[in-house]
């Protein structure tokens, strides 16, 4: 088991305690790079999306696949390739996650975000954190300067302040289309709704054809990516504002270890997105890398097998990417879209969001 926490590099320089043949066809040789993203499922459909918002959901993807590249193409690790994707997407008010997040029911933006390094095994997380602008990085800082795995609510905030990590007040996250959404999530489900929140900008009018179709689509839009470096090792993030409307704390699985992020050497690394509380249930993301590791599927198998048969079969609905040591991608997910890129070491980047094509 050992023989998995070295990283690869550093095993293959080793000698003596260079691992076996088996783990050796294991563990990457090439030394290439390999990055895949998402940027959240659902029921996302060809004659509901307007090409302006086509074109700009396609470009948010392959500027995520572009920093991933500027980290990895230079040496960079994993970690800190996941760390520059999702900033990117934390700040893009199209993604469920930082600034785009949605509301709770009390109308409050409770972000959560967790980061696993698959070297080591070493893993960070947040849920409901309000005032820190990057909760990936603040998971990482949970990862590498806390003796704990997951920090929540104020005692999250608290050490992200003595990390120094940028703080933004509540309605940094505040944008009106989440908003109106709450209201109509509100509506349907009979609950009062919240006063704006204080500090938001005065009520703008939104584009109600819009927000029709976000009805309609039904769309997650946590954000997730799956990275390998140089030195053969995985690493895995997620980052995300929840679900619309959630009530009484709510968590769901993007940070929760196992469940919507897992990253191991041994086998693979996974994000995950979609109704979390099915997620969790089923522990998919270390699922589906249990199922490389100890049954020999491979990851494309494996990940079909949980997401089209378990998650389809408890009526669990979202996807997930992944990505192998050996720079093997897949993505799996059983909604009509999931916003997806994927990019390898010399490769071309493909970028889909329709479940018909990539
Ligand atoms: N999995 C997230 C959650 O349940 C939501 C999503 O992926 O959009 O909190």
């Amino acid at each position: 088991m050992l023989r998995y926490l070295i990283p690869a590099a550093l095993a293959a320089s080793l000698g003596g305690l260079a691992p076996s043949a088996d783990a050796q066809s294991e563990a990457p040789s090439q030394g290439h790079w390999a990055l895949v993203v998402h940027g959240g499922a659902g029921v996302i459909e060809r004659g509901a999306m307007t090409p302006d918002r086509e074109a700009e959901y396609r470009a948010a993807m392959a500027a995520a696949l572009s920093r991933g590249e500027a980290v990895l193409e230079s040496g960079g690790t994993s970690l800190d390739a996941i760390e520059a994707v999702i900033h990117g997407m934390e700040d893009d008010v199209l993604f469920n996650s930082g600034r785009g997040a949605v509301f709770t029911a009390a109308g409050r933006n409770e972000l959560d975000a967790s980061i696993m390094d698959g070297a080591t095994l070493s893993a960070g997380a947040v849920a409901g954190v309000t005032q820190v602008r990057h909760p990936i990085s603040l998971a990482r800082a949970v990862m590498d300067n806390s003796r704990h795995v997951m920090l929540q609510g104020e005692g999250a905030e608290t050490f992200a302040r003595e990390q120094g990590l940028e703080i933004v007040e509540p309605a940094y996250f505040f944008t009106e289309r989440r908003w109106a959404a709450l209201e109509r999530t509100l509506i349907s489900l009979g609950l009062e709704i919240p006063p704006r929140p204080e500090g938001a900008p005065a009520p703008t009018g939104v584009d109600h054809g819009e927000l029709d179709r976000d009805a309609r689509e039904h769309r997650f839009g946590t954000v997730g990516v799956v990275a390998l470096d140089r030195a053969g090792n995985i690493a895995a993030g997620t980052s995300t504002g929840g679900t619309t409307a959630k009530r009484w704390g709510r968590v769901g699985d993007s940070p929760i270890i196992g469940a919507g992020t897992y990253a191991s050497n041994a086998s693979c690394g996974v994000s995950a997105t979609g109704t979390g509380e099915f997620f969790i249930r089923l522990t998919v993301a270390s699922r589906i890398c249990a199922l490389v590791e100890f049954q020999g599927l491979d990851l494309q198998a494996a990940a079909d097998q949980v997401i089209m048969d378990e998650l389809t079969a408890l009526d669990g609905d979202g996807g997930v990417v992944a990505l192998t040591p050996q720079g093997d991608i897949a993505w799996s997910f059983n909604t009509p879209g999931m916003y997806r890129a994927r990019l390898s070491e010399g490769g071309e980047p493909v970028i889909a969001i329709y479940g018909d094509e990539g």
